[in-house]
């Protein structure tokens, strides 16, 4: 079917039915189905071999998405388990760790650029007091440590008084997309096991073999196979290029446990605590908490992980077994090969720590959806332009993800001291934080159009993590003390504006389950 004529693209054939791969049927089926188009989206789905199933943090894309797919944000809240997130509690990852004294940052989702002005200068000049960047810049980190919620019962659905993702259970967000994308959008679902790529002479995929649905052809494949990657990996060879030695965390143990009470308060934000050899994630749900060490097996024992991760939990632990995740960290050297695009763990994967999975996902179905070629010719130009713009998203978490861990001061285990080897760091980063240490970060360091983390997301974690940066020799360029002084002024009211006037988080959830949000 693929061979070489310049044939409108009529089939589309989704290999894999996790989050990954509903997240692209959703994508491609609102493009590309409609009573014109003629164009078939259909997913085919093991029913024996079973979706990673972890998956639970999100970012604020993420409600664009559901809204722009047309999905209802109270039926999504009541029946994915939804709590809301407003960013990373980042615990004890800045310095060693004290007994029972936690040191703590938040990267908020609210952008801190509130005015025209930008605060940062005049906040590391000492305009706003000891209040943390967060803290001076946004009310969001105030917001979260009060355990309240982004918005009221009275706003609409989808809209907030800060910014806001969701924590959800991931089994039953892949059920609520593949509702919509068959039920709403037309695709087609098959379950059967896929035992055979079939490839032709030119590299192009021709047909997948199944156990129970025959043979099935189409013009494009696309990938969600998980780390097995059987199509793009296994039966067109793109190879795996592994970033193990910059974010050497390799393995992850997940847990789901009860809250202690029934009315245990939710934090609205994911904690992520240090440890000697990783980091351990704490998600709230509403019916219960998902809780993971993610962490390096160069660095410690799988028994040690485990201990560790019981010691956080405590007695709510007991009896409840953990689940042993081994992870790949890297990506594919081509995404998209001939006429087979990988979307979801099979085109690449960076350790959870920013909850990155779903989101590189979410905006590169997207980017295939938009961009999805109407004639077999163009199909290797649009394969190059996404090859080109997915590596740089994927450069972008990375460096991301690493100045994380480069720029703590724990010096308590071998992994903190390696992680800050300049041999472990990217040289882009690199470069970065040498310029930063004397200037303070512009949009023109984040030039790339597709760097999901920009300018804000860096300011959050780098002043979170107190990087030194000496503003001395171009403070004359910063002339607005007083106006400056005055936003820090009104950001402290905005903030016992919120604290008054925001609903404890747990009481909104309950709110929601009854009465739902108002639509738009
Ligand atoms: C420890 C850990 C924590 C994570 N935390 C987060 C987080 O907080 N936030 C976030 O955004 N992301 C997170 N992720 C990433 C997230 O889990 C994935 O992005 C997401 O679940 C997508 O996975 P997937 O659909 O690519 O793969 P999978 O869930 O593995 O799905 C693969 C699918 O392919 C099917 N399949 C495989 N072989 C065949 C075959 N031969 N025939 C037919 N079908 C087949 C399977 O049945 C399954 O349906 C985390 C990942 C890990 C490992």
């Amino acid at each position: 079917m693929a061979e070489n004529t310049n044939r409108t693209i009529k089939k589309v054939v989704i290999v894999g039915g996790g989050t990954a791969g509903w997240l692209a049927a959703n994508h491609l089926g609102k493009q590309l189905i409609n009573e014109h188009s003629g164009v078939e989206v259909c997913l085919i789905e093991s029913p024996n071999i079973p979706t990673i199933g972890v998956g639970e943090g999100t970012v604020p894309l993420m409600r664009q998405t559901l809204q722009e797919l047309g999905i209802s944000e109270t039926e999504f809240i009541r029946e994915c388990d939804v709590t809301f997130k407003q960013g990373i509690k980042f615990v004890d990852w800045v310095d060693n760790p004290v007994a029972n004294k936690p040191s703590y940052y938040h990267h908020v989702f609210d952008y801190p650029n509130i005015t025209e002005l930008d605060l940062t200068p005049y906040w590391l000049d000492g305009l706003a007091g000891d209040k943390s960047y967060a803290d001076a810049l946004s009310i969001q980190g105030a917001v979260c440590d009060a355990g309240l919620a982004p918005k009221l019962i009275t706003t609409p659905e989808y809209q907030g008084l800060t910014a806001y993702a969701y924590h959800l259970d991931a089994g039953k967000f892949a059920a609520i997309l593949t509702k919509n994308a068959t039920k709403k959008l037309g695709v087609k679902h098959i379950f059967a096991d896929v035992l055979k790529v079939n490839v032709a002479e030119s590299g192009d995929i021709t047909s997948v073999t199944t156990d129970s649905a025959g043979e099935i052809a189409a013009d494009i494949f696309v990938d969600c196979t998980g780390f097995k990657a059987l199509l793009i990996g296994e039966a067109l060879g793109s190879k795996f290029i592994s970033k193990q030695n910059t974010l050497f965390a390799d393995h992850a143990l997940a847990i789901q446990v009860p809250y202690d009470e029934p009315a245990a308060p939710i934090p609205s934000y994911t904690i992520s605590t240090a440890q000697q050899a990783g980091w351990i994630w704490d998600i709230g749900l509403n019916e219960r908490r998902g809780i993971g060490h993610v962490y390096s097996s160069a660095h410690t024992s799988h028994e040690q992980a485990e201990q560790d991760l019981r010691q956080y939990i405590g007695p709510a632990a007991e009896g409840i077994d953990a689940r042993l995740i081994p992870m790949n960290i890297g990506y594919r050297e081509l995404f998209w090969k001939n006429n087979c695009v990988a979307i979801g763990l099979s085109q690449g994967f960076v350790e959870p720590l920013e909850a990155t999975g779903l989101l590189v996902f979410d905006a590169t179905s997207k980017m295939l959806a938009t961009q999805f070629p109407a004639k077999h010719d163009d199909i290797a130009t649009v394969a190059k332009q996404f090859n080109r713009n997915v590596q740089a998203t994927w450069d972008n978490v990375i460096s991301f993800v690493k100045m994380h861990y480069c720029l703590s001061k724990r010096d308590d285990s071998a992994f903190w001291l390696d992680n800050r080897d300049k041999n472990s760091i990217p040289d882009t980063l690199l470069e970065q934080l040498e310029l930063w240490r004397n200037y303070v970060p512009t949009q023109y360091d984040f030039s790339n159009r597709f760097d999901i983390f920009n300018r804000e997301n860096f300011l959050y974690v780098m002043y979170g993590m107190h990087y030194p940066t000496q503003i001395d020799a171009i403070k004359s360029r910063f002339q607005e003390d007083e106006v400056a002084k005055q936003h820090f002024k009104m950001m402290a009211q905005r903030t016992q504006g919120a604290l008054a006037n925001l609903p404890l988080h747990r009481e909104l959830l309950l709110k929601i389950a009854r009465y739902g949000l108002q639509k738009r």
